[in-house]
């Protein structure tokens, strides 16, 4: 496996790869590993035969007062995961390799169309978080020039914003989603479960428990007919989970993949039900999707 810091390597590397006709996958990242991203690596490796694994902290996709500094770092050890993984190169990139010595490059220059999809759900509280993480992604996207990328469905919002960016700048990759890897009490894994206290850890899973109850609820009556969406359910779980000490950001059900507000789930269609809270210093996302596929499996 290679670690390598330049872009011009990885091009020089992966061109190697192309001439033998050989596909490229790319895993990006932030570091501090752990089985989820390991579990896109995998996936990864079922379509391609190289497995490009990124790891940068993106200063551009964190706001204001957000966790930039603190933000585990643990190079050494995500490379070992890596090696034992069979990846064939991880890319770990430093500031300046990624956007050079001028510092107007550290705010989002691309104007990306933003669509309507950052209105709801995450962007309107991390305002620019998105414009980063499209201005990383199209920089990753153009540096490594994979067949494929894989993300997580656990940030879906992220998901569907950079599926739209590679259609928007004609990028000739296929972005798959990963499904989230839990701990075994249900926690969706993030390297910022570390932030979290003793006490916080242990309430934590409640985010999960409370989306999959809200999903339960839509899918008892999910048979050919549109079922509301009840605020009143929702507004009801989101109080319980504030009595736990969850300073709940939003609870909402959105379709796709437009990823706007939905007031009914129709038969057939694709919804996200997703849901962000603070316990303590620590940020959780969490959500589920709710399809015509798990009506079918909930009906079987
Ligand atoms: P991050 O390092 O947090 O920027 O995440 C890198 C990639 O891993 C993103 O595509 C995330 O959606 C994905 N990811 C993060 N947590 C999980 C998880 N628990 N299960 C699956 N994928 C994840």
């Amino acid at each position: 496996m290679k670690l390598l810091h330049k872009k011009n390597e990885v091009r020089q590397k992966v061109l190697e790869w192309r001439r033998k006709d050989q596909r490229v996958a790319l895993v990006p990242t932030m570091g501090a590993l752990h089985d989820g991203h390991l579990s896109l690596v995998n996936q990864a490796k079922q379509h391609a035969d190289h497995v490009v694994v990124s790891i940068f902290v993106n200063p551009t996709q964190f706001g204001p007062g957000e966790d930039f500094e603190q933000y585990p770092r643990s190079l050494g050890s995500d490379v070992e995961m890596c090696r034992q993984e069979m990846v064939s190169l991880v890319f770990a990139p430093d500031y300046s390799e990624m956007y050079g010595t001028d510092e107007q490059a550290r705010h989002p220059y691309l104007s990306f169309r933003i669509t309507k999809m950052t209105d709801h759900l995450c962007g309107p509280f991390r305002p620019g978080h998105f414009e980063g993480v499209l201005q990383v992604v199209n920089k990753l996207f153009n540096i490594v020039q994979p067949d494929v990328a894989v993300f997580g469905q656990k940030d879906i919002q992220q998901w569907y914003l950079i599926r739209q960016l590679a259609v928007e700048q004609d990028h000739p990759v296929e972005i798959l989603m990963g499904p989230t890897r839990r701990e075994p009490d249900g926690l969706a894994r993030s390297s910022r479960n570390v932030y979290l206290s003793g006490h916080e850890r242990k309430v934590a899973p409640m985010l999960f428990q409370t989306l999959q109850r809200v999903r339960t609820g839509l899918e008892k009556n999910g048979k050919l007919e549109a079922v509301p969406v009840d605020e009143t359910i929702i507004s009801q779980e989101v109080k319980r989970l504030r009595e736990n000490g969850f300073n709940v950001e939003y609870f909402s059900v959105v379709s796709t993949p437009d990823l706007q507000p939905a007031d009914a789930i129709e038969h057939g269609q694709t919804y996200i039900i997703a849901a962000a809270a603070r316990l303590g210093k620590t940020r959780l996302i969490d959500n589920l999707l709710l399809s015509h596929k798990d009506f079918l499996n909930h009906d079987a």
